[in-house]
């Protein structure tokens, strides 16, 4: 019997909860927790309207408070955690699920609250801990980090005897209609996304300008040509570790022009700060606040149109032959919408955490310790991630064609 505990009740977690549901085969008994219960229980009567009549049983908890976390574990019992809260709550969850015995999962690493850079050190730093408790911590099993780390690991295996560049490119050509709003949350989103970008090559990290490095990349089905942004995203950090062979490591991302200009004004006036300022006599954040008057990314669903694509552009070689490959995976939103009623961004981020779920729960990935997603065998994951929603392609593009030149 599995059971299974879904923390955080924003997009991800709506989705996570529909995916765990439709596939009751493998998790027999779900509860999903929140902060906040009556977000879960206005998603469970959302996926009973759906059709999926399956119990799932709503708790209220504060993830940021150990005891709290240990007393609903043991309550619940499951052999999982499926942390979809926010990368805040990463340590807290990780101390709760050792001192219970149960293993663990998340879709991003692991941010102090007051300073806005993330890196895996502090979750690595629980290797010995996990591995001693024969428990396993499979980190950032979202799309990026996650799908895309498992991309990789299928090139190295199927396709490269080496690798010599990887870009991981991230569009959303989708429109909500908003001038301004994030398609996940706010205040993770817009900390990301104002930090110096940075790209690893030959042995070092080199450090940019927020947003200073831009190039054109001509996105397929029939998404088009659309400006890319260098920034800094955490699986470089573990694919540079479990593939010392890359020379070069870059990450891009598409950002709309009116997305760029509010970013900008907000930041010139102050709103993106994370440090305490003192309002009417109290202390406010004023990212915070910012994230209090934004939409809510789980509400942006039924807004928007169009289609995400996010996939690896790897070059390199194979039996002595130098080669480009590129895969990726295409996500229309309305489809999302229709199937889990929340967006692309939080369906794509979602369907690999609850995939990588089944695998820690059916022994198709197994190990003590704490793991990234490249470090598993990707081929059970990719088998089966297609028919969960989220099918990839792979093309071989020719070397010298108007598309390769962008990334060689
Ligand atoms: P949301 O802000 O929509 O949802 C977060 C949820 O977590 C909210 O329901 C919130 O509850 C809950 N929460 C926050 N703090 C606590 C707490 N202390 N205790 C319990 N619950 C809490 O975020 P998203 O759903 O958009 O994103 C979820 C996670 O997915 C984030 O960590 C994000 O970084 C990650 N992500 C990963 C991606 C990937 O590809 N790897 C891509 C996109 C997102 P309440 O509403 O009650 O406050």
């Amino acid at each position: 019997m599995n059971r299974v505990l879904i923390i955080g009740a924003g997009g991800v977690g709506r989705v996570a909860a529909f995916k765990c549901a439709q596939h009751r085969d493998v998790f027999q008994q779900i509860t999903f927790a929140s902060r906040t219960k009556s977000k879960c229980d206005a998603i469970v009567q959302d996926i009973h309207a759906h059709g999926w009549q399956e119990e799932i049983r709503t708790e209220t908890v504060d993830a940021d408070n150990v005891s709290e976390l240990v007393a609903l574990i043991n309550d619940v019992k499951p052999n999982l955690v499926i942390h979809v809260a926010l990368p805040y709550q990463d340590l807290t969850i990780m101390d709760a699920c050792l001192e219970t015995g149960v293993h663990y999962l998340d879709t991003a690493n692991y941010e102090h609250p007051d300073t806005a850079k993330f890196c895996y050190a502090p979750q690595w730093a629980y290797q010995e801990r996990f591995e001693k408790a024969g428990l396993l911590a499979l980190l950032g099993s979202g799309f990026d980090p996650g799908m895309t780390n498992v991309y990789t690991a299928y090139a190295r295996k199927h396709h490269f005897d080496r690798m010599e560049t990887v870009d991981i490119i991230d569009c959303n050509a989708g429109d909500h209609g908003y001038p301004f709003a994030t398609n996940f949350n706010p205040e993770i989103n817009i900390r990301e996304v104002s930090a110096k970008g940075r790209f690893f090559e030959n042995g070092t990290w080199h450090e940019t300008e927020p947003l200073a490095v831009k190039k054109i990349f001509d996105f397929p089905d029939g998404i088009g040509p659309k400006d890319i942004y260098l920034l800094y995203h955490e699986e470089m950090e573990s694919l540079t570790k479990h593939f010392p062979e890359i020379r070069r490591m870059r990450f891009w991302m598409t950002f709309g022009q009116s997305y760029l200009t509010h970013l900008k004004v907000l930041e010139n006036v102050g709103m993106t700060r994370i440090d305490p300022v003192m309002f009417e006599g109290r202390e406010i954040i004023p990212l915070r606040f910012l994230k209090a008057l934004l939409p809510d990314p789980a509400s942006l669903g039924a807004r928007t149109k169009g289609k995400t694509c996010i996939g690896c552009w790897i070059t390199g070689e194979q039996r002595g032959q130098s080669k480009n490959y590129y895969i990726y995976n295409v996500c229309v939103h309305e489809e999302c919408f229709t199937e889990t009623g929340a967006q692309a961004i939080s369906y794509t981020t979602a369907v690999p955490a609850v995939l990588g779920a089944k695998m820690i729960l059916t022994g198709q990935w197994n190990g003590c310790g704490v793991f990234n997603m490249e470090q598993f065998d990707p081929d059970p994951f990719m088998n089966e991630i297609g028919s969960w929603g989220l099918p990839w392609i792979e093309i071989l593009p020719e070397k010298g064609s108007p598309t390769s030149e962008v990334f060689t």
